[in-house]
């Protein structure tokens, strides 16, 4: 992974303005990291994905994260705090070839969907995206030791698959522990990584394009000037300009 510089991340933030979530994800990490192919990128899985994303991030704007949750039982606003170590676990290593799952009298051989799979989708609910995926990655399924028509397999087996999914991925579905202040509830919840980057992403390019704008019009600087000057020099003609 490369740092971005300031005016990289600015061109990739105005380039994936309004794209969906899953282009947004690709356009920060081909920049992060040039030398991994499109192929390479939509191979990944979901939790090898969320994880490169969150390295990103944190070499962007630090290990600590803040933000703000609905409590989903009484919807006081929560605030949410934590570091990116608590949901990022660096040692693991995601091996995209599983073992089968041995279930019932059911042998089912699948692989971990992939970004790719994603794409491929156009699902419009997760149900929908739950079956389209769980059918491109059941290469093979056996009753006895002979093959059996994976489309019949019931809902309690391909449930079983998904689970051992999850385990085999487990940054596929970051997961946040918050306690609501007012009700007490001690909640999990979803974390998407792309949705949260990204809007921090925004916030800092605005606030930076505003800052250019100051600069430029009181010293006649160009953006680029003004984009290469570190955040501590650009405060302190910020504060100059101001007085
Ligand atoms: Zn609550």
């Amino acid at each position: 992974m490369r740092s971005l510089r300031n005016s990289e991340l600015i061109d990739l933030w105005e380039w994936g303005q309004n794209k969906p979530s899953l282009q947004q994800a690709l356009i920060i990490l081909s920049a992060a990291y040039p030398d991994m192919t499109l192929e390479d990128l939509t191979g990944l899985t979901m939790g090898e994905r969320d994880s490169m994303l969150l390295r990103l991030r944190e070499s962007i704007f630090g290990h600590r994260v803040l933000g703000l949750a609905s409590c989903p039982n009484c919807g006081e606003k929560m605030e949410l705090s934590f570091d990116v170590a608590d949901i990022l676990d660096r040692d693991l290593n995601i091996c995209q070839r599983v073992e089968p799952l041995m279930i019932e009298e059911f042998k089912v051989f699948f692989r971990l969907p992939t970004i790719f799979d994603l794409m491929q989708s156009n699902a419009q609910d997760v149900p929908t995206m739950r079956r389209q995926l769980l059918q491109c990655c059941i290469s093979r399924a056996e009753k006895d030791g002979r093959e059996y028509d994976a489309n019949l397999l019931s809902e309690a087996v391909l449930e079983a698959v998904v689970d051992q999914m999850g385990k085999a991925d487990p940054h596929g579905d970051l997961q946040i522990d918050i306690s609501c202040p007012l009700c007490h509830q001690e909640n999990q919840l979803p974390f998407d990584i792309v949705s949260f980057l990204w809007i921090e992403i925004d916030t800092w390019a605005r606030r930076l394009l505003e800052e250019v704008h100051i600069l430029a019009s009181a010293y006649g600087w160009s953006e680029g000037e003004i984009l290469a000057m570190s955040s501590m020099r650009r405060q302190i003609y910020l504060n100059l300009v101001a007085q």
